[in-house]
């Protein structure tokens, strides 16, 4: 087939994405333990943060217009963190202390650093402001206000917001259940002896890893022997158990490839053969309604095609809303692009800086079999297809930790 054949990977990207739909259901889940989860629903602060004006230091709250009045103020009350204040008795002072709600009556609260006291009697060393360091209430949140927009992706800082105003239980959509199949006869597990002709599987691990790193469940099909049939009946099972699928290999022309017959026969086809590289091979599909992503069987080709294809469209059917690829860098090449290729290139790269320059430093070996060049890389350079680069020219870098965790 010619590359005139393959589809452009920003077509493949957006026809991918235009079929993304939301897959789980939801459910309410402790606050404590959503960490990456989706919101389902933008939730509503019923409280005021903080709740009522407080102390933003340890000191005194006093009215302004007694300091203005008197050189000293008596001591009347102590008011410690989490206790309810009585009043402030006119021309005196309250002992308060950080995060201690402010007493009617007082408007300004003065640092213990600029007072001195003498047994009850205070004295303010330093002239003080009208209404200092009084945090007010709802300086934070107010109540009513609507907190994260639905499909936000729960950070460590929201879970803190939603404690922060009382939330235990949050609305957010089940963790996707992602179906992992691997083909190939070749293939044995780590722990094994090899036999002639074989190798280890090296892509469930690595999905294994991708798959968890974006907070997603694995369903684990194990390997499936190279023929139709076996192919078939493992993807209509993996389509039951699981909310999308994923093979790796048996997806390109030879007779040994089944992926793409047994979408066919058990749903539809809907994208195969792209102008990538690596990953050319990528096919994606329905099984019944259960989507699937056909990756290659290269190792590289599977680490390339899953974080610039199957994980934006798998964020989506997440519920995720916002950007499906984060925003790369631009940063110069340190090699030349000399003969342009019509596939888009990923080439996995390493970032250097010195002096506040930054290059990229291509991994000798881009060859899709080779998997230790991803480790010498810190992320991917897109080279654009159709063009030719000198040193210097700048492309967009893609570090693994945003491709992955970001
Ligand atoms: P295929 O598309 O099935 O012909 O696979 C392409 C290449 O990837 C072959 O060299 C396979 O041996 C290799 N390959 C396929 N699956 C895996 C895997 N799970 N782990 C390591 N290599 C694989
Ligand atoms: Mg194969």
């Amino acid at each position: 087939m010619a590359t005139s054949d393959l589809m452009p990977v920003d077509e493949a990207f957006n026809q991918l994405l235009a079929q993304a739909r939301v897959l789980s259901d939801v459910q309410k889940r402790p606050v404590s333990d959503s960490l990456g989860c989706i919101l389902a629903e933008s939730p509503v602060s019923g409280v005021n943060v903080p709740p009522t004006d407080n102390s933003a230091v340890d000191g005194f709250a006093i009215r302004y217009q007694d300091y203005q009045q008197q050189g000293t103020l008596p001591v009347s009350q102590r008011i410690p963190a989490g206790v309810g204040p009585e009043p402030l008795k006119p021309g005196t002072a309250a002992r308060i202390f950080t995060g201690a709600a402010i007493p009617a009556g007082a408007d300004t609260v003065i640092m213990q650093e600029n007072t001195e006291l003498d047994g009850d009697t205070l004295s303010i060393t330093k002239a003080p402001e009208s209404g200092q360091n009084i945090r007010p209430r709802g300086q934070d949140i107010e109540q009513g206000e609507s907190l994260l927009e639905t499909g936000t992706r729960l950070l460590p800082q929201h879970m803190g917001l939603l404690a922060s105003v009382g939330i235990e239980q949050a609305r957010v959509y089940r963790p996707l259940t992602v179906a992992i199949l691997s083909t190939g006869d070749e293939l044995v597990p780590p722990g094994q002896p090899l036999k002639p002709g074989q190798i280890y599987n090296s892509n469930r691990d690595m999905l294994r890893g991708l798959v968890t790193a974006a907070g997603w469940r694995i369903h684990e099909c194990g390997d499936v022997a190279d023929t139709l049939e076996a192919t078939r009946d493992a993807l209509s099972d993996a389509a039951q158990r699981a909310d999308i699928i994923i093979t790796t290999g048996g997806v390109s022309v030879g007779e040994e490839d089944h992926i793409r017959d047994a979408i066919e026969a058990l749903g539809q086809l809907n994208l195969w053969r792209l102008a990538i590289k690596p990953g050319k091979p990528l096919a994606f599909g329905h099984v019944g309604n259960t989507p699937i992503l056909g990756l290659p069987g290269n190792p590289a080709a599977v680490l390339v095609t899953f974080l610039m294809l199957a994980r934006p469209f798998m964020r989506c059917c997440q519920g995720e809303v916002g950007p499906p690829l984060p925003a790369p860098e631009h940063v110069a090449l340190a090699f030349s692009v000399e003969r342009p290729q019509s596939r888009r290139e990923f080439q996995r790269v390493r970032c250097h800086e010195e002096n506040g320059n930054r290059w990229l430093e291509a991994a000798p070996n881009q060859s899709s079999g080779v998997l230790s060049s991803a480790c010498w890389a810190d992320g991917l350079a897109l080279i654009p297809e159709n063009e030719s680069l000198e040193v210097g020219d700048e492309v967009a870098f893609y570090s693994f930790t945003q491709l992955m965790y970001g």
